[in-house]
C-alpha cells in the first residue's frame, strides 16, 4: 500500500516552500496539480522532475477512484493546488475521503495557508475562529449571512478584488458599520498590507483605492 501526501506550496514567496515540501515532491511516484502549468513553473524552480497529472474541480469526481486504486497497488502520491495547503478553499477533500475510507495513509504536510496569517494579522481574537472561505455568490448568500450575523467567534473569508467593495457593503448591512474587520491582500507578496478598522472606515477606504491582488476578510464576532 502507498499513501497519499497534500502538500502545501507558496501563497506568492517562494521562499515559503518548506525543505520536506520539495523532497516529499522529489521523491513520490505521481504529483497531482491543479493546474499542470502553473505547478510546472513551481517544480521547476526546485529541480522536482516527478511526473505530474491534472488533478481539479472539473475531473476530481472522475479521477478519484483510479488514484484511490493506484495506491492501493502501491505508488505513493502527492496532491498540489495551484497555492496554499489542497483542500482549503481548493480541490483535495474528495480525494482525501475516499483515501481514508479505503485505509490508505494520508500526511498533510504543515505549511502555506492564506487564512492563518490573515487571521493572526488582524489582532482579531483567535482563541477561536469560523473560516467560511468563499460566501456564496448568489444562492444561499444571504441565509448564510443572516446565520453569521448570530456568530460570536471571530470569522475569516476568502474574497476576490472585484467583489470585495459589495461584501463590505454587505456586511455593514448584516453586521453593523461599527463592527471591527480586517482585510489582508497579497499576502507574504511585495504589495502585501492589511487594512484594519471599522468595516465603514474599511469601506471608505477601499472606496477611494480599489482593491487588487489576492484578499482574506477577517471579522470579529458579535459582541456576548
Ligand atoms: N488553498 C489556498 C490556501 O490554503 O489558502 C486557498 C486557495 S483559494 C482558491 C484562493 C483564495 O485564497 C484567494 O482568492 C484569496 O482569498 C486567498 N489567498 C490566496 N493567496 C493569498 C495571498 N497571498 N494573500 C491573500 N489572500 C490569498
Amino acid at each position: 500500500m502507498g499513501k497519499l501526501y497534500l502538500v502545501p506550496t507558496p501563497i506568492g514567496n517562494l521562499k515559503d516552500m518548506t525543505f520536506r515540501a520539495v523532497e516529499v515532491l522529489q521523491q513520490v511516484d505521481l504529483i497531482l496539480a491543479e493546474d499542470t502549468r502553473t505547478s510546472g513553473k513551481l517544480l521547476k524552480h526546485f529541480d522536482i522532475t516527478t511526473q505530474m497529472h491534472s488533478h481539479h474541480m472539473h475531473n476530481e469526481h472522475k479521477t478519484t477512484e483510479g488514484i484511490v486504486k493506484r495506491i492501493q497497488a502501491g505508488e505513493t502520491i502527492a496532491l498540489i493546488s495551484d497555492a496554499g495547503t489542497p483542500a482549503i478553499s481548493d480541490p483535495g477533500f474528495l480525494l482525501t475521503r475516499a483515501c481514508v475510507e479505503a485505509g490508505i495513509e494520508v500526511d498533510c504536510l504543515p505549511g502555506p495557508t492564506a487564512f492563518v496569517p490573515a487571521l493572526v494579522n488582524s489582532g482579531l481574537p483567535n482563541d477561536r475562529f469560523v473560516f467560511e472561505g468563499f460566501l456564496p455568490v448568489k444562492k444561499g448568500r444571504q441565509t448564510r449571512l443572516q446565520l453569521l450575523a448570530k456568530e460570536t467567534r471571530t470569522m475569516i473569508f476568502y474574497e476576490s478584488p472585484h467583489k470585495l467593495l459589495k461584501t463590505l457593503a454587505q456586511f455593514v448591512e448584516f453586521f453593523g458599520e461599527d463592527r471591527s474587520i480586517s482585510v489582508s491582500r497579497e499576502l507574504s507578496k511585495l504589495h502585501e498590507e492589511t487594512i484594519r478598522g471599522t468595516i465603514s472606515e474599511v469601506l471608505a477606504h477601499f472606496t477611494t483605492k480599489p482593491p487588487k491582488g489576492e484578499i482574506v476578510v477577517v471579522l470579529a464576532g458579535k459582541k456576548q
